[in-house]
């Protein structure tokens, strides 16, 4: 799967997106990752990207011509992806989940546009966004940080990153329910043991118990994912 970043700070974004799994997966070629700076589509003398609103206000918008430029580049430069999607990562947009992961993780490529300043000419979302995306009910300086946050939670369920499969379908969220509580070496940490059934060996046993665990911990910190669960 192809990840295709519009941003003003593209270092910002290979900084994060370089590095450990995600970097990893990219050096195996199980995921592209292109972080392209829109400023490079600037037709200004000074390469300016933004100017102020029409109508008044605060603060400076990002112009529609150089993100258009940069996204024909990225769809240009990639004829054969047949399944590809361009989201807008906006304060307004449906807030993001495991189930919109899974659903992106499907396409060929995913486009993702960063706004900053006061965001973006609203015509540039009409004219080639599908759909935005927030990561929460609060506002960030810009889309670079949502952006990885998406792009580490879809990589991640693209065959061939990580080892295996299991690793996501058990955990928190791909089942309904929150992951169950683990433990590690040693058995014994500042007076807390690890459960007997967990060093029993009886994987029955060590299943029902980890099913138990992960309904009352779902039930005590979101009980509303029970309800939404069939
Ligand atoms: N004026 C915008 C508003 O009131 O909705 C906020 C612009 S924000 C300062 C700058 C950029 O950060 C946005 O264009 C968007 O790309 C990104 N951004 C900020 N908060 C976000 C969030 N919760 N989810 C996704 N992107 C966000």
């Amino acid at each position: 799967m192809r990840f295709d970043i519009m941003t003003l700070f593209p270092d910002l974004v290979s900084g994060i997106l370089n590095e450990s799994i995600i970097g990893r997966a990219q050096k195996s070629g199980a995921i592209e990752v292109n972080a392209h700076n829109i400023r490079d589509y600037s037709k200004d003398k000074h390469r300016r990207v933004d100017d102020t609103p029409y109508g008044g206000g605060k603060g400076m918008l990002m112009m529609a011509p150089p993100i258009y430029d940069c996204y024909q580049a990225i769809v240009d430069s990639a004829p054969e992806a047949q399944k590809r999607r361009v989201v807008y990562l906006s304060p307004r947009g449906k807030v993001f989940d495991q189930k919109k992961a899974q659903e992106l993780a499907t396409l060929d490529q995913l486009i993702l546009l960063c706004g900053h300043y006061e965001g973006v000419d609203t015509r540039i979302i009409e004219e080639i966004v599908d759909e935005e995306i927030s990561i929460g009910d609060f506002v960030l300086t810009g889309g670079e940080l949502p952006a990885c946050l998406v792009v580490d939670a879809v990589a991640r369920l693209v065959e061939g990153v990580l080892a295996d499969p299991e690793c996501y379908e058990k955990e928190s969220f791909s089942s309904g329910l929150l992951e169950y509580p683990q433990y590690t070496r040693p058995v014994e940490f500042h007076g807390r043991v690890v459960p007997d059934v967990l060093l029993s060996g009886h994987h029955a046993n060590i299943e029902k118990w980890r099913t138990e665990q992960a309904f009352e911990i779902t039930r005590r910190m979101r009980p509303e994912l029970l309800e939404q669960k069939d």
